[in-house]
This record gives C-alpha cells, sequence and structure tokens, in this order.
C-alpha cells in the first residue's frame, strides 16, 4: 500500500490551533491584550465595534517590534517568551505558546502597525487568512496596534456559531475586567461602537474594582492578606450581608492571570459559612501568589485551569486568611490604608460622568485619534451645556427688555477693563468666584451685591426646562445600557409607564417591552445614574398618579417637574467648584431663573447697602 500520511499545510494547521484559541471574539481581546501587557504596555486601548464581529482593535504604547519580529509573530510557534522547555517552569509572561497571533491571522483580516523605541519608522502589515497581503513602512507611535477585522471569515460554519452582539459584548466585557483587574497599574480605555464604555485610570486594586463595578464597591469591600511561605494572598472579599443570588463577582487570579478554581472557591465559600444565606454567594477579588514552579497552567489552551501542587494547603490558607479577615471586619471597623477619599465625593458631576456608560456616536472616529474619542465621552449635566449656557447667559443679559430684573447680575470679576464675558477658556479663572454655603448655598458676588443661590430649588428650575423642551422638542440624548436592566411593575403602573411613553422616550428612556410585568430598559437620559434608574422610575410613576389625578397641568410640564424633583442635587450635596459655576450659569440661561418649578425663591441678592449697614 502506498504511504498515504501527510504534513498539513501550515494554513490549515493554523485554522485547526485557532479553533483552540480562538473560540469567539473575547478570545482574541484576550490574546492581544495580553501581548500588549507582555510588551510591557502601560496603557491600552480596546476597540470594538458589534460585540467584536466586525472589529476587535488593541492600541498599546509597548515595546513594539521590529520589521522582521512583526513578520515572524505570525508564525506558528514563533515567541519571544520562553525558549527552552525550562522556562516554561518560570513564566513571567502571559503567553509563552507562540501561536495566538499564527491563529487569528489563519481566520481573521488583520492589521499591524508596529514600531519599536530605536526605530524611527514603523511596520504596517496586512494579514488574510495566514497570508501576508501588503507590508509598508509606516509612520506611527511606539508600540504596536493590532485590528482584527471579520473575524471567521473563511469559517462560515464558525462565524454562524456566534452569538447576538450582546451576548458577545458580555463575554468581551467579561474578559476585559478579568485582564484589567489585575492589572491596576496601567491604564486602560474601552470604546464600544465609538463610545468609552470604560475608562481606567492607573491605581491600586481597590480603585480598580471601585471604577470597574461602581463606587457602591467601596464600601463593600473586606481587605484579605495573609503571607505564608507557600501563597500569598491579597486582595478583597465583599461583605456577607451583599453576597448575591447571582453569582457575581468572584475572581481568582494566581501570578497574575484570571484562574478559574472550584476547589478554592469551595475554600472561599466554606469560610463564609454561616454567615451567608446558603442560596447566595460571595463575592471576591483574590489575588494569590505562588512560587511559579509549583503551578502548572499548561493544561488548557485557554489558561484559566491550572493545577496547583499543594492543593490542600492552599485550601486551608485561604479558608482560614478569609474567616480572619471576615472575623476582623465583625469586631472591628476595618482599617484601610487604599481608601480613596475621591471616590468617596457624595456629588461631584465630573466623577459621575467616568463611570457611567454613555452613547455619542461618532460617525468620523478613528482610533488613533486620542482626542476625538475622549471629547465624544464628555461629562454630562452641566458639563455638556458649559458651553452654550455661557452664550445663553451673554445674550440674556444683553437683552434688557426680556431680562430686565437680571440686568444686575452680572458676575462681578467680569470686570470692565476686561471688556467680555467669559469664553470657555476663561472658566478656569474664575472658579474662585463662587463657594458652597453649608453644601446648601451657592455664593458668588455681582455688581451690586452679594448673590446667594439655593442650590437644591436652582437646579430642579434648570432640570425643569431642560426636560419641557426635550419633551416637546424630542431632543433627549440617551445612554445606551451595556446590559438592560429589568425592572418589575404592577399592572397600575404599566398602565403609567404606557401613557407616558411617549414622554419619557423623548427625554432619553428607550424601553425594549412593556407589555409583561417586567419592562426592559435598554436606554436611560444622560443625567440618570444606572443604580438610580429603578428609583427614578419608581418616583416618576407615583409623583405621575399623584399630580395627574388634578388635571391641571399638562403631562410635559408634570413629567419635566417630577424629573427635576427626582434627579437635582439636594442640600447635603458637595459640589465642586466647576458644578457650583455651571450652577450660577445655567440657572441665568433659564427663561425663569427666580423661582424653582414649584414657585419657591432659587436666589437672592444681598446688596452692598445692606451689608454696609450691618458695619454701620
Ligand atoms: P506568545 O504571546 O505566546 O509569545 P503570540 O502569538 O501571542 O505568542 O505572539 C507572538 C510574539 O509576537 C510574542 O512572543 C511577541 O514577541 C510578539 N508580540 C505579539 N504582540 C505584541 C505586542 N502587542 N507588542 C510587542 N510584541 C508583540
Ligand atoms: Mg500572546
Amino acid at each position: 500500500m502506498a504511504d498515504i500520511i501527510k504534513l498539513l499545510p501550515d494554513h490549515v494547521a493554523n485554522q485547526i490551533a485557532a479553533g483552540e484559541v480562538v473560540q469567539r471574539p473575547a478570545s482574541v481581546v484576550k490574546e492581544l491584550m495580553e501581548n500588549a501587557i507582555d510588551a510591557g504596555a502601560s496603557c491600552i486601548k480596546l476597540i470594538i465595534k458589534d460585540g467584536g464581529k466586525t472589529l476587535i482593535q488593541v492600541v498599546d504604547d509597548g515595546s513594539g517590534m521590529s520589521e522582521t519580529d512583526a513578520r515572524l509573530s505570525f508564525e506558528r510557534h514563533a515567541t519571544s517568551k520562553i525558549s527552552s522547555a525550562q522556562d516554561l517552569f518560570n513564566l513571567a509572561t502571559k503567553g509563552f505558546r507562540g501561536e495566538a497571533l499564527a491563529s487569528i491571522a489563519a481566520i481573521a483580516h488583520v492589521d499591524m502597525q508596529t514600531r519599536t523605541e530605536a526605530n524611527e519608522v514603523g511596520t504596517h502589515l496586512k494579514i488574510e487568512g495566514s497570508k501576508i497581503v501588503s507590508q509598508e513602512v509606516v509612520a506611527t507611535p511606539r508600540g504596536t496596534s493590532i485590528s482584527v477585522k471579520n473575524l471567521f471569515f473563511n469559517i462560515p460554519a464558525r462565524r454562524n456559531f456566534l452569538k447576538s452582539t450582546q451576548v458577545e459584548l458580555r463575554h468581551i466585557t467579561d474578559e476585559f475586567h478579568r485582564v484589567a483587574l489585575v492589572h491596576p497599574n496601567i491604564e486602560f480605555h474601552f470604546y464600544n461602537n465609538g463610545s468609552e464604555i470604560f475608562n481606567l485610570p492607573h491605581g491600586k486594586h481597590r480603585q480598580r474594582i471601585v471604577h470597574i463595578f461602581g463606587s457602591k464597591m467601596d464600601n463593600r469591600l473586606v481587605p484579605v492578606s495573609e503571607e505564608t511561605e507557600v501563597l500569598k494572598v491579597s486582595g478583597f472579599i465583599c461583605k456577607p450581608e451583599f453576597s448575591k443570588k447571582s453569582r457575581g463577582e468572584q475572581f481568582f487570579f494566581a501570578n497574575n492571570r484570571y484562574i478559574k478554581s472550584p476547589y478554592l472557591h469551595h475554600a472561599v465559600v466554606a469560610a463564609f459559612e454561616g454567615l451567608i444565606k446558603s442560596d447566595t454567594h460571595p463575592g471576591y477579588f483574590l489575588f494569590l501568589e505562588v512560587n511559579p514552579s509549583s503551578i502548572d497552567i499548561n493544561i488548557h489552551p485557554t489558561k484559566t485551569e491550572v493545577k496547583f501542587d499543594d492543593e490542600n494547603t492552599l485550601y486551608a490558607i485561604l479558608r482560614s486568611t478569609i474567616k480572619h479577615s471576615l472575623g476582623q471586619f465583625n469586631v472591628a471597623p476595618v482599617l484601610d490604608f487604599d481608601h480613596d477619599p475621591n471616590l468617596d465625593t457624595p456629588y461631584s458631576y465630573k466623577e459621575k460622568g467616568a463611570v457611567i456608560p454613555k452613547v455619542s456616536v461618532d460617525s468620523s472616529f478613528n482610533p488613533f485619534q486620542e482626542t476625538a474619542a475622549q471629547k465624544g465621552g464628555s461629562g454630562r449635566g452641566f458639563g455638556k451645556q458649559s458651553a452654550k449656557g455661557w452664550e445663553d447667559l451673554y445674550e440674556g443679559l444683553g437683552n434688557q427688555n426680556e431680562h430686565n430684573e437680571f440686568s444686575s447680575v452680572v458676575i462681578e470679576s467680569e470686570s470692565e477693563e476686561q471688556g467680555t464675558l467669559y469664553s470657555g477658556e476663561d472658566v478656569e479663572e474664575h472658579l474662585a468666584s463662587t463657594f458652597q454655603l453649608r453644601r446648601k448655598y451657592v455664593v458668588s458676588t455681582v455688581k451690586s451685591g452679594m448673590l446667594v443661590i439655593h442650590q437644591n430649588r436652582a437646579h430642579e428650575r434648570i432640570l425643569f426646562e431642560k426636560f419641557l423642551g426635550e419633551i416637546t422638542v424630542k431632543e433627549g440624548v440617551s445612554q445606551q445600557l451595556l446590559f438592560p436592566l429589568e425592572l418589575t411593575f404592577n399592572k397600575q403602573e404599566l398602565a403609567v409607564i404606557r401613557e407616558i411613553q411617549e414622554s419619557l422616550t423623548n427625554i432619553g428612556f428607550v424601553f425594549d417591552s412593556l407589555d409583561q410585568e417586567t419592562v426592559k430598559v435598554t436606554g436611560v437620559p444622560m443625567m440618570v445614574p444606572e443604580s438610580g434608574i429603578g428609583t427614578v422610575l419608581d418616583r416618576l410613576i407615583a409623583d405621575y398618579m399623584e399630580g395627574y389625578s388634578d388635571g391641571s397641568i399638562s403631562q410635559a410640564e408634570m413629567l419635566a417637574k417630577a424629573l427635576s424633583r427626582n434627579l437635582a442635587v439636594r442640600t447635603g450635596d458637595v459640589l465642586d467648584s466647576e458644578s457650583q459655576l455651571m450652577l450660577v450659569n445655567n440657572l441665568f440661561a433659564c427663561k425663569e431663573p427666580n423661582l424653582s418649578p414649584f414657585q419657591k425663591i432659587t436666589y437672592t441678592i444681598i446688596s452692598e447697602g445692606d451689608i454696609d449697614k450691618k458695619f454701620n
């Protein structure tokens, strides 16, 4: 019989390997981000379109590659990270198999631009289905940018097998969390369809957790720390009362790598025994360090399952360490030196802007142009309107007929010799012209004396006019929720929602289904924090049912009132100086600045004469 065994051509071998390495877009995200970390990047950008089906791009500022290395990196078993089998037992990098790029390039259209510090120009490579289709010299920043388009273009069965964009995005987000959590010293940005959904500045573990999972996390975390000869543990567990019905946030990292370990998970659960209900799950973020030679991460191609040498000992140490932390937390308040006071700020438009997913699709979005994307993701509330606000103030003051009574309201620091009203750039300079009194009033000087603004009522007025405008002209801006929120309402409440649905849509709410008890919310107005959506809707419905019964005002006005009441800053909220200034600014851009929507005085001016009298 003739010989029948053949060596598979490389591109076939690569496609087969790809099946193992690349299961879905999230696998590509993981491999590219890990390569960026291995390259020593200090800032990593992840850019996704359509759940990664159209585009996955990772841009790093790491070491970059020479022309030869750039070409070689796509070969199978091409790696700079190990050179002998012995190195496998002392891995300090994420990658080592040298097959990720080869696999990805076998099943997608890959575009790489890379440059090292030593080279003045970089290399631009295009590869489709393992074939290099072009190579050029390119001017590019130091580091590497790889974009992966049309994943599985040559394997229709795999492409069809991909789940919905939402599901793929969720997998990508999970992967992003896993990588970002364990590298708080690296700055990460994550853009989905043109809008930035995560902006993670470098910091410590606690700050990273809070930036990812929201400020509510900050006071739920209990630090864990233990160092023994075989194991070093650090990180946080969530207080027992915040354990969840769903699995929630459970993260193990071993030597800076996300791992799954049902056995160690059991150790944590055992430590929580008696403190949480049996049907709930504790949250944890645990960073383990063991001797690299005592851990085998090689047993699974996607490398999340690991084998430890002495699992029983690790189990015992982990369980007792967590018990100890829980005990300490029960008897004494936890001293936490990592605590970041910025995360506590009760109210700051700036801070809130950063944690809330926003949709501002910029069709001219160019991932290489940092500023375009950053502009798109600017804050909300006053911040968004700042420039307009200043203009309005100017117009208002210019029109003596309409704004007669406010002609005296000219902010002092805008002195005559300057001759101009503020422009955007001047804002900094004027920050000092306001201050907050007893977390209740914003005080500023005006020509005729001292301006005292009631922060809550003034903000109600501003929001009232904003929402009223949006309801009528239907121009509300919506922020799309990354994960749709399901809310349960009774029949009566549902009827109200249906009744006011159009107005709610006009101001930016997006509802998915309104026929069952559970309502799916997929978008909310820019002003509404994700954590407060349920409360805001509940109060809105209650206010509406109450207010509408007397039938004296229009639906639009009713809603604008309810929204302003529920979303305005309150007495007791701290306003940073920028927000104070915006408050002053936007109040006097209102049609009726002197009264709140509930007919209460919003500001007063204490004249110089009045003050003089006090000194008589
Ligand atoms: P591995 O990471 O297992 O070594 P990969 O296929 O992921 O294999 O990458 C192959 C090689 O390409 C790496 O060893 C590294 O030298 C180089 N490389 C890949 N991505 C980058 C990057 N973002 N920056 C610098 N070098 C990179
Ligand atoms: Mg790699």
